[in-house]
């Protein structure tokens, strides 16, 4: 008897641990999100629009989020795109050297040419010197507050042949400024140089020494087919609480600051909600093209039609969040109150709720749309936000606590909004949209984006 049952206890352990294989081998674990961001960084590589590596790296999501049970949908849009080729400058007088550099977006290939420097400062019309500066190349000062747009306007008015501008950044850093926001090549070849070279050549100048360089790019302008990812977790009613991340990047580095962050945390949100029903309906979406111009955020807020729509949260490059902010629209600020005050003593964020609008990332469309957005004041360490557009933004510069205490707040706020049934489905009428950029003095930096006038097609 004995035996018999030890051998039927062992035939159903058997059995047991068999099927519970059985079942692993029908349901992977589902990667943490922190370990998802290291895979797409490490093997795809920079995701800029249209690149191979971004097509791969959100076919990977999009597995990702089918082992979750979702049913991630594509969103096809067309937008003018950039591929970068060899980009190279020389300095071929006082000496020869080759400089370190990057074209910005948008730069159009052209044939190599040899130019004199010019120091233009800031880049406004004052900076620029008395004599005539035709055919030559300009130096822009690190510090200038004008709008690449502006810069590029003032230097193509004076006849220069192209611009260099010196980085913020230093330590070799490139692109801490980035190309044209409207899709059309730079009318003139801007180029970023690294500080250090480009102080080098602000003292040359200085002393009255002729500085000469050689400028040649391959990159250029292309149409690009791109695609948004979008997962729908139904609600019980069809209102809609958006939560969008940009998934594209620059592709120096990694792109896991800018926006790997924000990806990790808008999968770790299809996680967390797996086999919810909320009260609303929560859309979540994975932006392309919005380094380059917000392109799928704005073929987002295009396709929307009259959809009913409590909010949009952005999340580009939040750290571990501060304070909560209701980017300027006063009337999300009760719930996100609510929300803050449920969180208690211990959880409180230390701003607690903010609203305060700025320009631009993929909420703005949104905004443009009467959708009232959300974003988070979350400040990512020094060491490492210094190096966001670059080389060095890479996933050796997000730990994955950072990753996971980001990601806790986020869900605890989206899971809030999207249970409150106090909020519903609104858009402000055109003229309150209007003031919400006029309150903040956006005006300006809207125009750099094609945005304003406001209401203008
Ligand atoms: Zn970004």
């Amino acid at each position: 008897m004995r035996s018999v049952l030890n051998l039927s206890r062992w035939r159903l352990a058997t059995a047991l641990l068999l099927a519970s294989r059985a079942v692993a081998a029908a349901a992977p674990e589902p990667l943490a999100p922190h370990a998802l961001l290291e895979r797409l960084c490490d093997d795809f590589g920079g995701r800029l629009t249209g690149s191979r590596a971004n097509v791969g790296a959100m076919d990977r999501l999009a597995q990702e989020l089918r082992t979750l049970g979702y049913a991630p949908e594509k969103q096809d849009f067309p937008l003018p795109g950039w591929v970068r080729g060899e980009d190279r400058i020389d300095l071929v007088a006082p000496f020869a050297r080759r400089l370190r550099v990057a074209a910005l977006s948008y730069v159009q290939e052209h044939a190599p040419f040899e130019a004199e420097v010019v120091d233009i400062g800031n880049g406004r019309p004052g900076d620029y010197p008395i004599t005539a500066v035709t055919g030559r190349v300009g130096l822009l000062a690190s510090g200038s507050p004008l709008q690449t747009r502006e810069i590029v306007a003032g230097a193509s008015a004076r006849g220069l042949r192209g611009v260099l501008f010196v980085n913020r950044e230093g330590g070799g850093q490139l692109l801490a400024r980035t190309g044209g926001m409207l899709g059309g090549a730079l009318p003139l070849p801007v180029y970023s140089v690294a500080q250090e070279e480009g102080r080098w050549m602000q003292r040359l100048l200085a002393r009255g020494t002729p500085v000469r360089v050689r400028l040649e790019t391959k990159s250029r302008c292309v149409p690009v087919e791109t695609t948004n990812l979008v997962v729908r977790v139904p609600g019980r009613v069809a209102s809609r609480l958006i939560v969008g991340a940009h998934f594209d990047s620059w592709d120096l580095g990694q792109g896991a600051m800018d926006n790997g962050i924000g990806i990790a945390q808008v999968y770790a949100l299809a996680l967390g909600l797996r086999g919810k029903t909320p009260y609303h309906t929560i859309e979540l979406i994975w932006f392309n093209g919005e380094e380059q111009g917000l392109w799928g955020s704005r073929a987002a807020a295009a396709r929307l039609g009259d959809a009913p729509v409590v909010a949009m949260l952005n999340l580009d490059m939040v750290g571990v969040p501060i304070g909560v902010n209701a980017l300027g629209d006063d009337s999300l600020l009760p719930a996100l109150e609510k929300w803050h005050t449920a969180r208690g003593e211990v959880k409180r964020l230390a701003k607690g709720v903010e609203n305060l609008n700025w320009l631009a990332s993929d909420h703005t469309p949104y905004q443009l749309a009467g959708v009232r957005t959300i974003t988070f004041n979350g400040p990512i360490p020094r060491e490492s936000v210094r190096y966001y557009h670059d080389f060095a933004d890479m996933i050796d510069k997000v730990p994955p606590a950072l990753i996971d205490d980001s990601a806790a707040v986020v869900l605890d706020l989206v899971r809030a909004l999207a249970d409150d049934t106090a909020l519903s489905a609104w858009r402000r009428e055109s003229v309150d949209t209007e003031k919400l950029f006029t309150r903040f003095g956006l005006e300006k930096r809207m125009m750099a984006l094609g945005l304003w006038p406001f209401g203008a097609k």
